[in-house]
């Protein structure tokens, strides 16, 4: 099956208590490209970049069979910068600089032979631009759309207009309290999934993930890395394994919804154990599979005998 990515591709420069790089490849839609990449085939990015983008960046991206008919070269300016510093607390991180160059007017166009994608991956971005996106294709199978809290506050109605195309939304915790307005993460996803998505993922950083589809409720654990080097990415790349398990299996079953999120989850708790998309870029099919096994026995609950 097809999938359609559409997000940011970036440099960034980061700082975590274990060290510090500069200007290495990032973005939600190199993320989530990379991270399905090792289930799918056909992947087809839509983003920009700008004069000073390094041909070994693409040369990564077409190894991984990520078409990049729609990426698009402004050369007026340099690519998307992103800088952030985490605490001691990963969970907690200050964003030290953004400069927006060639990003600042994208626009998202999207190629002919992209429009009749089956799944469709809409990075953080602004929502009006994921609106674009959504007014192109023609009736895909899924749309799955992350956001943050500068769109929930920035621009609200932006947002919740974008939200009744999207039939799946994967956000954070704090996310989906402001979403709702709602302490109550249960009683927010209900109010969430009324906005438009028929399903909804609360990521909850190192604590796992809740899924709520159909009328269920599947709790992912965490997985306990003890590697754990830098998160960023973790999120895109969360919403890259789930997207690309989905394109594989084609079966958007609660059931099969399950795996999903736990691949998502195997395929972020391997991004964190190096910088960047560093642990992305060959990764093993066996290493993979060893760890959903790993994610499995986490969760098992003994039947009382
Ligand atoms: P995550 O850690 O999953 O939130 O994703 C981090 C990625 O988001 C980094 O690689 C950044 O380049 C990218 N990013 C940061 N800020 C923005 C923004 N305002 N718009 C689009 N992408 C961003």
């Amino acid at each position: 099956m097809s999938l359609l990515v559409v997000g940011s591709v970036a440099y960034d420069g980061i700082e975590t208590p274990f060290g510090k790089t500069d200007k290495i490849l990032g973005g939600s839609a190199t993320y989530i490209s990379l991270a399905s990449s090792y289930f799918t085939e056909d992947i087809n990015l839509v983003g920009v970049v700008g004069k000073d983008f390094a041909d070994e960046d693409i040369e990564l991206l077409k190894s991984k069979n990520v078409d990049l008919e729609g990426l698009q070269f402004d050369e007026r300016g340099n690519t998307f910068f992103w800088k952030g510093r985490y605490h001691h607390d990963l969970n907690m991180r200050d964003t030290l600089d953004t400069q927006l160059n060639v990003f600042e007017h994208f626009d998202p166009i999207i190629p002919d032979g992209y429009k009749n994608a089956d799944f469709v991956a809409l990075g953080n971005i602004e929502p009006s631009l994921q609106q674009k996106v959504l007014e192109q294709v023609t009736d895909p199978r899924l749309v799955v759309m992350d956001t943050m809290n500068f769109w929930i506050e920035g621009t609200p109605d932006a947002l919740k207009q974008t939200l009744k195309g999207v039939d799946l939304l994967v956000i954070n915790d704090s996310e989906a309290r402001e979403l709702a307005d709602e302490p109550n993460l249960i009683t927010a996803a209900e109010k969430v999934r009324a906005m438009g998505p028929d399903s909804l993922i609360i990521k909850k950083g190192e604590h796992g993930a809740l899924l709520f589809t159909g009328d269920e409720i599947f709790s992912a654990p965490a997985y306990p890395v003890i590697d754990i080097f830098d998160p960023t990415g973790a999120g895109d790349t969360f919403m890259g394994g789930l997207l690309g398990w989905l394109a594989y299996t084609n079966d958007l079953t609660p059931h099969n919804m399950r795996r999903a999120v736990i691949m998502g989850s195997v395929m972020a708790s391997f991004c964190v154990e190096k910088f960047g998309p560093e642990r992305l870029k060959d990764l093993k099919e066996q290493e993979i599979y060893n760890r959903y096994k790993e994610f499995r026995r986490l969760s098992v609950i003994p039947e009382i005998e």
